[in-house]
């Protein structure tokens, strides 16, 4: 089964099919795969530059601090190529939630969003936000891109 939804990550895709009415015996038996995504700004190759956030600054983006530190930020300084934005195309952020016998049998309990989000990731599965990190540390974007495409 293959099919779209508009939701904010992987596990409420789960939770809204069974508020759509659909079985949760169902939902727990045919679905084997849920992709969310994201797209957010790239940063222009043609004027990457190393970037340091103060702390206050960090902290107003609404992350963590401790888990920033020492991570290489950095930052589109604006050049003609990017019409002085930073940005130039997009990246794409994933959440891909394989269903594992585990998950599937807490579809069939009625599990929460929350329970459902903390047994994909101890199945490995990456958050957006987890994702976004990784695409920060390699240069792709920027944090206040992750972190306005990936609140809440
Ligand atoms: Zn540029």
């Amino acid at each position: 089964m293959l099919s779209t939804l508009h939701t904010n990550d992987a596990p409420s895709t789960i939770t809204r099919m069974i508020d759509m009415g659909i079985e949760a015996f169902n939902v727990a038996s045919a679905v084997n795969l849920v992709v969310a995504q994201r797209l957010v700004r790239r940063i222009c190759k043609d004027c990457k530059t190393p970037h340091k956030y103060r702390d206050d600054e960090l902290q107003s983006l609404g992350t963590e601090i401790e888990s920033l530190r020492g991570l290489p930020f950095m930052k589109g300084a604006g050049c003609d190529t990017c019409t002085g934005t930073g940005y130039k195309g997009r990246a794409g952020l994933y959440e891909v939630m394989a269903l594992s016998p585990e998950l599937r049998r807490l579809i069939l309990r009625g599990g929460s969003v929350a329970e459902l989000r903390d047994q994909a990731v101890s199945d490995g599965m990456l958050t957006l936000r987890m994702d976004g990190m990784k695409k920060i540390e390699r240069g792709v974007t920027t944090l206040e891109e992750v972190v306005k495409e990936t609140a809440g």
